[in-house]
């Protein structure tokens, strides 16, 4: 199994990784560096489903951090330390609160996401 269909690791960003099946017939990638795992899945899996987990998993979290939702929430966030008025710290709060909303969404789809 070249090491080369593996992305790097999403916490250490290394690219030593290996895939792992236990005496159950269980199988995820692991990272050699910092020991991170990705997805176990069983034995019924498709073959190569751990490697598409782990590789996901990356993705996923380029996904998790999208520009324009921190834009948003980094314009609301300077709108309610700027906010002169109550009024205008509700609309900055509202603006906060519907970015991490959509935040929260986001996690929530890519977590439920199998
Ligand atoms: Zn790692």
């Amino acid at each position: 199994m070249g090491s080369n269909l593996l992305n790097p690791c999403p916490f250490c960003a290394s690219k030593a990784a290996a895939l792992l099946t236990d005496t159950e017939g269980f199988s995820y990638v692991e990272c050699l560096e910092c020991g991170s795992r990705g997805e176990v899945v069983t034995p019924q899996s498709q073959p190569g489903a751990a490697l598409v987990a782990w590789n996901r998993r990356k993705l996923v979290g380029e996904l998790l951090v999208p520009t324009k939702l921190l834009d948003a929430l980094e314009t609301a966030d300077l709108n309610m330390q700027a906010a002169r008025t109550i009024d205008k710290g509700v609309e900055a709060a509202s603006q906060f609160g519907e970015a991490l909303r959509a935040l929260y969404k986001l996690l929530h789809e890519v977590q439920h996401d199998e």
